[in-house]
């Protein structure tokens, strides 16, 4: 294991599938003619295309191919979902969010609220579980959206997508709904038909494609303005050059993650549950910040009590071992997660915390290795912490 990476952050991105990139290679430089032209040249991209957007709409059980949309990424399919729909429907000025959702939509909601929108954002408990009784209060008469994730970036909590549908449908059954299943696909199964959404995005480099294409799915009864305007591409709703290799890239990588959806549910889960039950027995500060929700089953959140997520995150880095201490976009800052401070996750292991998200790459003498190299880590860590009489008192409670 010495020298080699091991690579726990596929929350994060995930490496492109070799049969991915194999399909995806004609398209660069023999295949290479644009979609919309004439000539029988042309044609072989554009059945490509046509071809791609079946998968999707298999890959979601969409009811039709006119329902898939490929963008270029899960947050342009957030943005171009909520902005289009409330675009089409400017009379009514109450939205609805999550107070855990991905900067991709929080922040978007964030610029609506200056544009005089009122937004609700929904709280979720310890467990990271959303309140869906503050939920069912806040839909109203206005409710023109409410967006929620599938599963969440940081926990890998799932929310009740079907639930949720029910609940804001029978207040309001104008109301759209967008599901942010960017951690969702390739993870669980992801049917629209029985979710009952409306508009679903996912993005690409999530699940085995390359970083740059996404698809949102917006169900023939919704009717949204385009993000990109120009062209008459993706049926007017998204200008631009078709990106023919990612878009044959996602795809592939849709067929092929619907082929090992029991292979996450069994093998991917018995491994984390070994590497979060390994680490857990080890290491007396250790606590699994999500408790007994339901979950993605490649995630695993653990909070190291008294103890900095950096330091353990640099530590870890010096065996090749890539995790993270909160989303990818918001490491880097000392700020505590947004979805771990929804949560109430102490302040003694808030800053301790750290993701680890698995793929079907993962191999258990890499799992080994992780459990064998955390214990002297924290260890090491926990003696240098300042906060050595807390530390004694939770030993006595712990071991
Ligand atoms: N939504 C969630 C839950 C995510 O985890 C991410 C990326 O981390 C996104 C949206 C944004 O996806 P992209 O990086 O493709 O824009």
């Amino acid at each position: 294991m010495e020298n080699k990476i091991i690579y726990l952050d596929n929350n994060a991105t995930t490496r492109v599938d070799d049969k991915v990139l194999e399909a995806m290679l004609p398209y660069f430089c023999e295949q290479y003619g644009n979609p919309s032209s004439m000539y029988t040249f042309a044609q072989n991209p554009a059945h490509a295309i046509k071809e791609a957007r079946g998968k999707l709409k298999d890959f979601f059980n969409a009811n039709n191919e006119k329902e898939i949309l490929f963008t270029s990424c899960g947050s342009e399919s957030a943005n171009t979902a909520i902005k289009g729909v409330l675009n089409m429907n400017k009379n009514k000025r109450h939205i609805i969010t999550t107070k855990v959702e991905h900067p991709c939509v929080l922040n978007v909601y964030k610029s609506l609220e200056k544009q005089g929108y009122k937004v609700d954002y929904i709280n979720v408990n310890s467990n990271g579980e959303l309140d869906l009784e503050q939920l069912k209060e806040a839909v109203n008469d206005d409710t023109a959206l409410v967006s929620v994730m599938y599963a969440n970036n940081e926990t890998g909590v799932i929310f009740p997508i079907e639930k949720i549908v029910d609940i804001v449908k029978s207040k309001n059954s104008e109301t759209k709904i967008y599901v942010d299943a960017v951690q969702a696909a390739g993870k669980i199964n992801i049917d629209v038909q029985e979710l009952g959404v409306d508009m679903l995005g996912v993005s690409g480099h999530k699940f085995h494609a390359p970083k740059g294409v996404g698809v949102l799915y917006v169900n023939s009864k919704t009717v949204i303005t385009p993000l990109i305007i120009g062209g008459h591409q993706e049926r007017g709703l998204r200008a631009g050059t078709e990106n023919v290799p990612y878009i044959v890239g996602i795809g592939k990588a849709a067929e092929l993650a619907a082929d090992n959806l029991k292979y996450e549910a069994t093998e991917i889960k018995r491994l984390r549950d070994k590497l979060e039950a390994g680490i857990l027995k080890r290491v007396f500060n250790a606590r699994l910040n999500t408790g007994v929700s339901n979950r993605v089953p490649n995630t695993t959140n653990i909070g190291f009590e008294y103890i900095e997520g950096e330091l353990i995150l640099l530590h870890l880095g010096d065996y090749g071992i890539c995790a993270s201490s909160g989303s990818a976009c918001t490491s880097g800052s000392l700020e505590p997660s947004h979805v771990l401070r929804a949560m109430n996750v102490p302040f003694t292991s808030i800053h301790g915390s750290i993701r680890m998200s698995l793929s079907k790459y993962t191999t258990e003498d890499e799992i080994d290795y992780v459990i064998e190299k955390f214990p002297p880590i924290i260890d090491k860590l926990t003696r240098i912490s300042p906060y050595q009489d807390e530390l004694d008192a939770l030993k006595k409670i712990k071991v």
